[in-house]
């Protein structure tokens, strides 16, 4: 029974795979959230499916303690370690500031976020990665995080797209170092989502700066990413995925 641990499962994309992955049984499903009993999704699904297929378990990113209580009580849950970890919760906090008036405060705050608090939640989470049969890591990033790539309009979530491209980075150079452990990293645009919280909010300025980069449905991007993570390969770890299984450059 393989086992997918996902964070910031309580809306948006996160609940969207939480759903794409429970419709094989065989899935056990360990889904993380900042207020599980505050989601309205995850306490819908958590009364139609049985405990060796969906588990519900705290986790604040960016908390110390969260972390050390949330590695406990997976390990009580998957005691043959996590399989598949799945690293979705985000931020965006800049939609079009320029660089001129980016609030350095709120910066600070997303690269700690981003960058400082991914490292803390794997070193706690690698152990159980390492245990699993599986090994594998899917990180969400996005194209705004593209060097090549990235650049759309001047002053388009400048921050973001700062904290996706260390991002990548980040995982890039871990995921050298986590060869000798045969762990499988790849990481995957999801595409613009303009359902989610996070997708709608940038929605106008895509609109108005973008209006030929396509809307993806929730549940497309989420079947698509889900595909992606199944069929990735350990010679493939360190690659940058986009969800329809296309390759995007750095
Ligand atoms: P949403 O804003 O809809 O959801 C964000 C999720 O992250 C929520 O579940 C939120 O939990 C969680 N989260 C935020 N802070 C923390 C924290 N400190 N600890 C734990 N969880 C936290 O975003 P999306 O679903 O749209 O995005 C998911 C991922 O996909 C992100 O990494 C995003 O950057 C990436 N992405 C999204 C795109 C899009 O168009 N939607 C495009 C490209 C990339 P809570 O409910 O507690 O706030």
């Amino acid at each position: 029974m393989p086992s997918y641990f996902i964070t910031g499962a309580g809306r948006g994309l996160g609940l969207a795979f939480t759903k794409e992955l429970l419709q094989d049984p065989k899935n056990h499903v360990i889904a993380s959230a900042r207020n599980p009993s505050g989601s309205k999704g995850l306490q819908e699904l958590i009364t139609k499916y049985p405990k060796n297929q969906l588990s519900l378990v705290q986790l604040d990113v960016t908390d110390e303690k969260s972390i050390a209580n949330a590695v406990k009580e997976t390990e009580e849950l998957a005691p043959n370690g996590i399989d598949n970890f799945i690293s979705n919760a985000g931020i965006a906090s800049d939609e079009l500031i320029p660089f001129s008036d980016v609030d350095l405060k709120t910066f600070g705050e997303d690269l700690n976020f981003q960058l400082v608090a991914t490292i803390s939640l794997f070193r706690a989470f690698l152990p159980l990665i390492k245990k699993s049969e599986q090994k594998k890591v899917l990180v969400l990033t996005s194209v705004l995080g593209s060097i090549e790539l990235g650049i759309g309009m001047p002053g388009l979530a400048n921050t973001y797209s700062i904290m996706k491209a260390g991002l990548n980075m980040l995982w890039r150079k871990w995921a050298a170092e986590l060869k000798g452990d045969k762990v499988t990293v790849v990481l995957i645009h999801p595409g613009w989502v303009g359902e989610t919280d996070m997708g709608g909010t940038i929605g106008p300025y895509m609109e108005k700066y973008a209006p030929d980069v396509l809307n993806v449905p929730e549940v497309e991007s989420a079947t698509g990413c889900m595909k992606v993570l199944k069929e990735a390969t350990f010679e493939q770890t360190g690659s940058f995925f986009v969800y329809d299984g296309s390759s995007l450059p750095w």
